[in-house]
């Protein structure tokens, strides 16, 4: 049939059915075939990565989550599957001999400018934030730690929390966090993973994005714990960031946490699309790490421990990385270069507000339901 195709010409092809386009023809020849195959995974990756870019781009209109390493690591496996199929015996022996670590950059070498208006906006978001129940509140990555009893085992717990919590809602890690404290026997500590079945693990964080992977992670981390740590979680950024799927956002906060250790911010997708919705970043930034550089130079250092839980419970209430509810936001009027005017919104739910019996300094709790899909419609 292949034979056929390759000569027929265009009036027979149309007679018998085969009215392909010539690139058609062509891909039902093997030796093409395999080429199809191999360009189709790089799209493949290229698409992954494209949606990974999405999911921190400041103006997306995707749904984005949590993500660092994870995706990384994952492309890089698949993208050197890719290449060994044709790579050399010498280019693969390169290849799998490990690599370095490249320490984390700790300051820039020319401080980034104070933005003009940035207390202004900070403080208007910290009144916002004080009215708003907001799921990183209830369910955040330093939620894990106070079940726990043990230094070791809070820090632990942090960790692997913070390990689930990449391409994953607060509502889901926090789940997943306490059915595996379950599964391995009431207590998350190194030595309890060790001791556990990866599919007993698997099954407990089964519904966190890249479960498989990060199973895999938790394993090594805790082993990796276990031999050079002293079964404990470490002190420092790099050695944090040497462990599988711990990348600089975990890092950071994972020290704030369980060694109230003030040596970084946590950026994550809130963190750095927030920031340069608010104009903070001149030129805007492409990267969580550009982002932590950027504020890090200039953020009074007080300040550093929670401006993570701050804008990422602002970004899952009323900035939100799809449909910003700009006509419930404090700073549309002229304090935000990106608010948006004229958005209808189809099929979200409306802002919950609920007076609950605690109230605060600055009024009363509100409770906000946070949408899992919108569609959003823009006039202008
Ligand atoms: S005005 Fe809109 S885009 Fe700007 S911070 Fe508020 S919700 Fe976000």
């Amino acid at each position: 049939m292949s034979a056929l195709k390759r000569s027929a010409s265009p009036a027979l092809e149309s007679h018998l059915g085969l009215n392909a386009s010539r690139s058609e023809v062509q891909y039902t020849h093997p030796a093409v075939r395999r080429s199809k195959r191999l360009k189709a995974t790089t799209v493949a990756i290229k698409t992954k990565e494209e949606d990974y870019d999405e999911g921190l781009s400041p103006l997306t209109t995707s749904e984005s989550t949590d993500e660092e390493v994870v995706v990384k690591k994952k492309t890089t496996v698949s993208r050197t599957r890719t290449t060994r199929q044709t790579a050399s015996p010498a280019k693969q022996r390169r290849e799998s001999s490990p690599r370095k670590a490249k320490p984390i950059q700790q300051a820039l070498d020319v401080p980034h400018p104070t933005p003009a208006n940035w207390r202004e906006v900070y403080d208007k978001i910290k009144d916002m934030r004080s009215r708003i129940a907001a799921p990183v509140d209830t369910m955040g990555c330093h939620r894990a730690q106070l079940e726990e009893t043990t230094p070791e085992n809070q820090r632990f717990s942090t960790l692997v929390s913070l390990m689930l919590s990449s391409q994953t809602k607060d509502e889901t890690t926090f789940t997943a966090v306490t059915k595996l404290r379950e599964a391995v026997g009431g207590s998350l500590s190194v030595d309890a993973i060790l001791a556990a079945d990866e599919s007993a693990i698997g099954n407990a964080i089964c519904k966190v994005g890249f479960w498989r992977r990060k199973t895999q992670y938790i394993k090594q981390a805790a082993q990796i714990l276990r031999d050079k740590f002293n079964s404990d979680v470490p002190k420092t950024v790099d050695e944090l960031c040497s462990l599988p799927g711990v990348g600089p956002k975990m890092a950071f906060l994972a020290l704030q946490d369980g060694w109230k250790l003030n040596v970084g911010i946590g950026v994550d997708v809130h963190v750095h699309r927030i920031t340069n919705r608010l104009g903070w970043h001149k030129p805007a930034t492409a990267k969580p790490e550009e982002t932590r550089l950027n504020l890090q130079s200039w953020l009074p250092i007080e300040l550093h421990p929670e401006i993570n839980a701050l804008l990422v419970g602002f970004g899952q209430t009323i900035c939100t990385p799809v449909g910003p509810r700009c006509s419930d936001c404090e700073l549309s009027n002229g304090l935000c270069p990106s608010a948006r005017r004229n958005v209808k919104t189809k099929g979200r739910k409306a802002l919950i507000a609920t007076t609950s019996t605690a109230t605060t300094a600055s009024g009363p709790k509100i409770e906000i339901a946070v949408e899992a899909e919108v569609k959003v419609e823009e006039n202008s």
